[in-house]
């Protein structure tokens, strides 16, 4: 088991400046070219991975350009063609009812507002954060995905177990100018080495202050079981 160091902020500021050092490169994996496939690609995201919808996005983005090709779209053709993605057929409903609202209230433009976002279908919190921090450079809040979900627990930053109350606590704790950072490094590191099932702590950069280091500690905090 590693140390966290004294505060929860400043075990925030190490584990952002390490994996700084650990992922240069760190930034958002999913593939778009403007604000409407960004959010599309988010939407899809929803418990799918990133590289399947990279995949399915490259021909949907061909296909499709603009809200009206999306809002005129059967239903069924529009789930069709999503369909090896993960609830393509709800997800293809909250992408034509979304370019709907964004037509009729929106003037065709993806909003820049988390009000006016989430009132958008199938968005929530997370997706809104994204499209405002990658779309409109608006930094809102913290992205609470489930790697950092899983890695904020693990490493002691909270203790909160739903996305929204983690990311009040994240938001307390992280500096603002490392919010939206602090989401793609978590996702590396999650995907690289703090994975789900099988964690490598002995090859991990954080694993001197991290409480739930496999080689002392009995617990994962991250589920509350034991290892
Ligand atoms: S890999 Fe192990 S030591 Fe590293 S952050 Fe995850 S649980 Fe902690």
């Amino acid at each position: 088991m590693g140390t966290p160091l004294e505060t929860r902020a400043d075990q925030a500021e190490e584990i952002v400046d390490r994996l700084e050092d650990a992922y240069p490169d760190s930034t958002i994996s999913l593939r778009y070219s403007n604000r409407l496939e960004l959010l599309i690609a988010v939407i899809l995201s929803a418990q799918c991975t990133d590289e399947r919808v990279n995949e399915e996005t490259k021909q949907l983005f061909e296909t499709y350009d603009g809200p009206e090709d999306y809002a005129n779209a059967p239903q069924e053709e529009l789930a069709e063609a999503l369909n090896s993605i993960t609830y393509y057929n709800s997800k293809a409903e909250y992408i034509r009812d979304s370019c709907e609202t964004i037509l009729e209230e929106h003037d065709g433009e993806v909003p820049d507002t988390m009000a006016e976002l989430t009132e958008l279908s199938g968005v929530g919190r997370k997706t809104a954060n994204v499209v405002l921090q990658h779309g409109h450079d608006i930094v809102e809040g913290i992205v609470v995905d489930t790697h950092v979900q899983r890695l904020s627990r693990r490493l002691g930053l909270t203790e909160e177990e739903r996305p929204e109350r983690i990311e009040t606590d994240l938001m307390e704790i992280v500096p603002e100018s490392d919010w939206q950072q602090f989401t793609h490094l978590c996702i590396d590191h999650g995907r690289a080495t703090c994975t789900a099932r099988n964690p490598d702590c002995a090859d991990c950069v954080l694993a001197d202050i991290c409480p739930s280091e496999k080689g002392d500690s009995e617990v994962d905090l991250a589920s509350g079981e034991p290892w």
